[in-house]
């Protein structure tokens, strides 16, 4: 990416195609290429692994798991260690292994060894029901390891002419279930905001920021350390203390 002076930005393809633009819109997520023609922040560690799985068919292929996670989502929380899993469309149960983990801990791990992978993520659980356990060891996909990113709360920048980046490119945090409808909305009121303003995309575009930075911090406030306190050191009594996650 190479701002070229009034609004105008050339991005370079990986493949060689390259083209120039007048407004550079950064979709781009957590890595994003974009964000830094705006901003320093980088997204930093936030000590926890998680690790993606999946069954299928499970209520005919995975009786047991399926009847534990039963008809909608199961939080199996201890301190340091997690499985969220719910159930989706066609019988799937999609489970995250949450590890509070250092970075080096995952940074040793060979991601494409899916059964290293699987092993060494079963293995944080030893001594678990085997009906939860499975979730990791019978995964019907290969695990994926997913080492959690965030940007500081509250990440802001001065606008620079004719480049704007959106959700987890713009305000990357703990998934607290909200990410995805983020990013979208994002993109919808971006669209609002250059349809509003024919002609002159800075309006647009200072306006359209003003409101994301608002929604994101609303967002912040509202889930409350959630994806902290789930494997704290008090878990899983952390989470059931508070009353407006659990409906207690
Ligand atoms: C473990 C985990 C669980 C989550 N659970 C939920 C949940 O339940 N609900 C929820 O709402 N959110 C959840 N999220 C968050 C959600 O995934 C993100 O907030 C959302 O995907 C952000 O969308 P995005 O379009 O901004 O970025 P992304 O979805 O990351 O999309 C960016 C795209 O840009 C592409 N890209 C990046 N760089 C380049 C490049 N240089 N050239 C070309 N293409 C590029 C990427 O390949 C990618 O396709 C979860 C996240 C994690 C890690």
């Amino acid at each position: 990416m190479r701002a070229l002076g009034n609004g105008r930005h050339q991005v370079d393809f990986a493949h060689g195609t390259t083209v120039v633009a007048d407004l550079l819109i950064g979709a781009d997520g957590a890595w994003s290429r974009v964000r830094p023609l705006l901003s320093e922040a980088v997204p930093e560690y936030f000590g926890v692994c998680s690790v993606e799985t999946f069954l299928f068919d499970a209520g005919t292929r995975h009786p047991a798991s399926a009847e534990a996670v039963g008809a909608g989502s199961l939080f199996a929380l201890a301190p340091g260690r997690g499985l969220l899993a719910h159930r989706e469309g066609g019988g799937t149960l999609h489970t995250y292994a949450q590890l509070k983990k250092p970075r080096d801990w995952f940074a040793g791990l060979d991601a494409t060894d899916a059964a290293a992978l699987t092993v060494r993520v079963a293995k944080e659980f030893d001594g678990w029901v085997p009906e939860l356990t499975a979730l990791i060891t019978d995964s019907d996909t290969p695990p994926v390891l997913r080492p959690i990113f965030t940007l500081p709360a509250g990440h802001r920048w001065d606008r620079i002419p004719g480049v704007t980046p959106l959700g987890d490119a713009a305000h990357l945090r703990a998934p607290n279930g909200e990410g995805a409808n983020l990013a979208m909305q994002d993109g919808a009121e971006l669209g609002r905001a250059l349809a509003a303003h024919p002609g002159d995309t800075e309006a647009a575009l200072a306006a359209h920021e003003q409101a994301m930075f608002a929604r994101a911090a609303a967002m912040e406030a509202d889930d409350d350390g959630f994806y902290t306190i789930m494997i704290d050191d008090n878990a899983p009594h952390s989470l059931l203390g508070r009353s407006r996650f659990c409906g207690a």
